[in-house]
Order: C-alpha cells, then structure tokens, then sequence
C-alpha cells in the first residue's frame, strides 16, 4: 500500500498531487470514520491555504459525524495542548519549516502526541480503500470555534518559576518568522514581566521577513539586532512553533545541539537523575552532561514522534533532537517551542549567569556534516552492504549505522526526504571530525558503486 504519512504528518506544494482540496477532504472523511462519533479540534500556523485545507478537513470529518472545534492559527504545540485537554482528536495544518508554497496535514492523538504509525497506517488503509463510512443526514458533524491561546499560554507559566524570572528583567529579542508564534511567545514573555522586542511577528503566510527555517542564514537580522543592543537573549522559531534557536547575548547563533544539551543537564539536575531521550544524531554532548548528572540516556530514531512515544513508555524526564525540538515531560509530549524559551529564561536567572558562560560550561565536540547521493531503492541494500562492510567494528543499527570509535563517532542514515545518504561525523575537534567524515563518505560511496 503506498504510504500518505512521512516522518511529519502529510506535506505537499498546494494544488499539486500531493496536497489539493480533494485529498484534505478524503483525509477528513478517512479519519472521521477512523474516529467514529467524535470531537475533534483542528487548527493551522499562517500559511496562505490554510482555510482551503482547514475547511475541507472538517468537511469529511462533519461528512463522518465528527464534531469540530476550530481554533484558528495557533503554535502547533497549542493546538496539541487544547486537543490533550478539551478533544478527542486533533489536526494542525501546517508544512512547519518549509516554503510558503507547501503545506500539510498532521494528526494529533487524544493525549496530544502526534499520531503513532499504526494508527497512521489504519487511516491510510481506509483512506486508500475509499472505505468511508458517512453518516446518516441527520448525523452530520457541527462546527464551533474556540480560542486554544490563553490555555496553552497559562499551562505554560504554570511550569516555572516566574518571579525569578520577572526579577530578572530580561530584554529579550523574538523573530517570529510571520508564523505561529506570532501568537505566542511574545505574549509569553510580556506576561512573564520581560522587555520584549519582536521581528516578523505578523501572521503573513507570504514570509517576507525570511524563510521559516531557522537556520543562521535567515536569522542575521536577529544576530545583528541582539549584537548591537543590550539584550539578554536572541530567539527564533520555525513557521509552526514547536521548535526553537538560540541566540546569545553576544549575537552567537547556537546550534540546537548545544541547548539540547544545557536543558538536558538543566532537568536532570532538578530531578537528581531521571531517563533522557534522543536520536543517535544528537551530540555525545548530551549523553555527558545527563550521565555526569546521575541520569541515563536513551538513544531512538531519528523523529520527534519517535522520542516523544519513547519518553512515555521510559517515564523520562526530558526529550529532543538536535534542531531545537525540545520535550518536556511534565509539560506535554511534543516539541513545545515556547516552553524551550521560558525554560532557558528561568536556567539564566536562577543561575544568575549569562547564557554563552552556562553553554561555555557544556562538552565541547566538533560535528563533520555530509551527504552522498543515493537513489531511493538502492538505500535499503546500500545499508545492507555497509553493515558487511564495518561489521568488525562497534556499531549500532537504531537508525541507519552509527559507528563509534576511540575518537569519536560516525553516523551514516538515508534521507528521509531526498535521495541521499547523510554522514555525520562528531569528534573533539574539527579536524578529527572532518577525518572521519571524508574516509567515511569515500567508503559510502564505495559501497554504494560496488553494489550498481
Ligand atoms: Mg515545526
């Protein structure tokens, strides 16, 4: 059966095959006969067609007598935390990171986590078979409209300690991205008594501020700004706010690994141990601080839905992945954007330190990135023959080939959105990094031309 479902719900560029107004409709009428009599919310980040998808989704869900709850544009981690609380079922319409032509559709469990892939499948199943199961006229779903905001903003303060915080006085400088967080993180902020200054922070599914990946590139307003001010804190979000970067008060972009790292040991020295839990593409750094702190690690696949299912069956105490995805357990089991923000606040304030002198504190590792070109159907037996190729060595088959040695590791997985091979490689220094990097990539290629 062909798969509908990738790693992050449904994605596709708008009016083409792969994300139109009559697959959403199907979708909707799949997973409201999925659902039965049910109620579900569903609500969007600030893409263009949101509407045209929103409103064809409830459509077959209303077709399968569920009942809708609307909830407008919103951060996806809001629109999971009103699902967790008040329905049975969500959807959230947004393609997160990417370029304003796409967009999505992701579905939300009743305990707000993303769907796990055997329900996916289920859908999928009578989405494909076209086994809908509509209702009788005077069953038909109704409509109703709630505001998720305030809700999901409260349980937030509820997590921290917001005096030391409003005791701080932090300055603190958000680049919105004209998505989600729009709505959310500055409202935060201002509440929690910091002086917040915004970028991009109106809703414009256009994305003229820049594009709604945060990576350092897109963010040198926000580099610039932080370093010509006084700020306390640079932040910025992708387009559907579950995940954050940091920048610090010296305009230094800091990549996700690092404040993986530092809420990592931050947690687990609150709870005096406690299980974390990460894809093996994370950096050696966490596992230090976490075990250096009394607590275990954990290593899964790559994939947010992965880590999040992974904490609740190990009652862990903390989650992320290297992108600035980060997990509380207390709060809800999905990457929560804002919470990441507030959570770093309160660490500077309590420690009274600057954020570049507690990153300064972590591990230091260098990480080598790479990539090699490898069509689609030959990625399962290239892995095959790369397993033969270092079976002598000490490896680990989680998620592709991770390879440790002395100096460090090598991590070697398939895209799960192109046709590549990705090499990723972290020693204690660049140099090492980057060793390993091109012998391995050399011997990815190797393999993959023995096997054509
Ligand atoms: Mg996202």
């Amino acid at each position: 059966m062909p798969r509908l479902f990738g790693t992050n719900g449904i994605r596709g560029v708008v009016n083409g095959e792969d994300m139109n107004a009559e697959l959403a409709l199907k979708i909707g009428k799949a997973v409201g006969t999925w659902l039965g009599d049910k109620e579900v919310s569903i609500g969007s980040d600030t893409r263009l067609s949101n509407e045209m998808l929103k409103n064809a989704v409830s459509s077959g869900l209303m077709a399968a007598s569920c009942d809708v709850v609307d909830l407008g544009e919103a951060p996806t981690p809001a629109i999971q935390y009103y699902t967790r609380e008040n329905t049975d079922f969500g959807i959230a319409i947004t393609a997160s990171h990417n370029p304003p032509e796409f967009n999505g559709i992701k579905c939300i469990d009743s305990d707000g986590t993303e769907l796990i892939r055997w329900k996916e499948e289920e859908i999928e199943e009578i989405y494909f078979d076209e086994g809908f199961e509509l209702c009788e006229w005077k069953e038909v779903g109704s409509l109703s409209s709630d505001a998720p905001l305030q809700l999901y903003i409260d349980a937030i303060k509820g997590q921290i300690d917001t005096e030391t915080i409003r005791d701080s006085d932090f300055e603190v400088i958000v680049d919105c991205a004209n998505g989600a967080s729009c709505y959310s993180t500055p409202y935060i902020l201002r509440e929690i008594g910091c002086d917040v200054t915004t970028l991009n922070a109106q809703p414009d599914g256009m994305f003229p501020g820049h594009e709604s990946e945060p990576t350092e590139e897109n963010l040198v307003d926000l580099i610039t700004m932080v370093k010509e001010t006084d700020a306390d804190l640079g932040v910025a979000h992708d387009g559907d706010a579950d995940r954050t970067i940091f920048i610090d008060e010296d305009g230094v972009f800091l990549h996700g690994d690092s404040i993986l790292t530092l809420v990592a040991k931050k947690v687990v020295q609150e709870r005096g141990g406690g299980t974390v839990v990460t894809p093996v593409s994370s950096s050696s750094s966490v596992e230090d601080v976490v075990e250096e702190n009394g607590g275990e690690l954990v290593y899964t696949e790559v994939g947010s839905p992965i880590v999040a299912r992974e904490m609740i069956d190990r009652d862990a105490v903390f989650g992320g992945e290297e992108n600035g995805g980060l997990i509380f357990a207390e709060h809800q089991y999905c990457r929560d954007a804002a919470m990441a923000v507030v959570s770093v606040l309160e660490m500077i304030a309590r420690e009274e330190r600057k954020l570049s002198d507690l990153i300064g504190d972590l591990p230091k590792y260098a990480l080598d990135k790479r990539g090699v070109e490898c069509p689609d159907e030959m990625k399962e037996e290239l892995l095959k023959e790369l397993k033969k190729r270092f079976k002598d060595e000490d490896y680990d088959d989680t998620d592709g080939l991770k390879i440790y040695y002395d100096e460090g590791w090598v991590l070697i997985r398939p895209s799960g959105t192109e046709p590549k091979y990705r090499v990723y490689s972290e020693a204690r220094d660049e140099k090492t990094a980057e060793e390993l990097g091109k012998k391995h990539q050399k011997e990815v290629k190797e393999a993959l031309s023995n096997l054509l």
